[in-house]
């Protein structure tokens, strides 16, 4: 199976350059107050996508445990050190494009940061509907090409792509930007029915972070961000979705393989379930192929 280009963070310090010394406190506190607006209070499982180094982990409070996914091993030790090992956290290596997750299984999955780097969103998206429970939600965070900044950049001139225009704009290699009525589409055809929008970093503009208190400036987007539900023009969006299908004959019961993580897995080759735990890795009795597990991270990008 092919899949779209990936974009990947393996040894990066992005956690360090952009988020602890890139002058983005005003950034990481607005998703703070909307991660609070958007998650559920409680939960059993939730998969966060793209979890990098585990900036926003913290802020899932409520839910038992937390599978942070990422193409980077590295993003994930990273994350590791912060966060620590135990029952809580699990640490997985995976393409997005191909999750090795069983149909079903969390009741909660986030997003964030890391659309923007999907050449193919509607597949990764695909993926997110299948693995998540009937009327499971997903936090999704995505850039929004329908910014006041592009929009007054293009009317003046200074930008070739047009703001308006459904198309994604790639505007550096793998970083996508996207505009409001294409994700929503893209949702509603998956099977998501689109229940919240926030719109965020209205002030994400260099001189008045320099000006302006933070405090203040996150006051002010907080309040901003009610406006999403009428229109989108800031540099940020995030939707809060859920997965549409009905409960079906098991109603409100949680997946049966909640109780055993070896069991939350399947085979990102074949799709086959369960995988033998072998310790040090897994392994697929269909397609025969190894997945390793080191140091507490489960690597499912390539077989061994
Ligand atoms: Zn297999």
């Amino acid at each position: 199976m092919t899949t779209p280009p990936i974009c990947n963070y393996e040894g990066s310090d992005y956690q360090t350059s952009f988020w602890d010394r890139g002058g983005r406190e005003y950034e990481d506190r607005t998703e703070a107050i909307a991660i609070k607006r958007l998650l559920p209070k409680s939960g059993h499982l939730l998969l966060e996508l793209g979890a990098g180094a585990g900036r926003n982990t913290p802020r899932y409070t409520g839910f038992e445990r937390i599978i942070l996914l990422d193409y980077s091993r590295t993003q994930l030790e990273q994350a590791q050190q912060r966060l620590g090992t135990s029952e809580k956290y699990m640490y997985v290596a995976a393409d997005a494009y191909r999750l090795p997750f069983i149909d079903g299984l969390f009741d909660t999955a986030t997003m964030i940061r890391t659309l923007h780097h999907m050449a193919d969103p509607p597949q990764v998206l695909g993926q997110v509907k299948k693995v998540l429970r009937p009327g499971g939600i997903f936090i999704l965070e995505f850039a929004n090409k329908l910014n006041l900044k592009a929009i007054v950049r293009y009317l003046l001139g200074r930008q070739t792509w047009s703001p308006f225009t459904r198309e994604p704009v790639e505007f550096v290699k793998l970083n996508f930007d996207f505009h409001p009525k294409a994700v929503r589409d893209w949702l509603k055809n998956l099977g998501f029915s689109v229940d919240q929008t926030l719109s965020l970093s209205h002030f994400r503009v260099g001189f008045l972070k320099r000006i302006i208190p933070t405090g203040i400036l996150v006051a002010l987007d907080s309040l901003f961000q009610w406006t999403g539900a009428l229109w989108q023009l800031s540099p940020s969006v995030f939707v809060k979705a859920h997965n549409r299908d009905s409960q079906g004959l098991h109603g409100e019961q949680t997946s049966p393989a909640l109780g055993n993580p070896m069991l939350f897995f399947k085979c990102p080759n074949c799709g086959a379930y369960p995988l033998v735990d072998a310790k040090t890795h897994l392994e697929c009795l269909q397609c025969r192929n190894h997945w390793g597990i080191k140091d507490g991270i489960y690597d499912f990008r390539q077989p061994l």
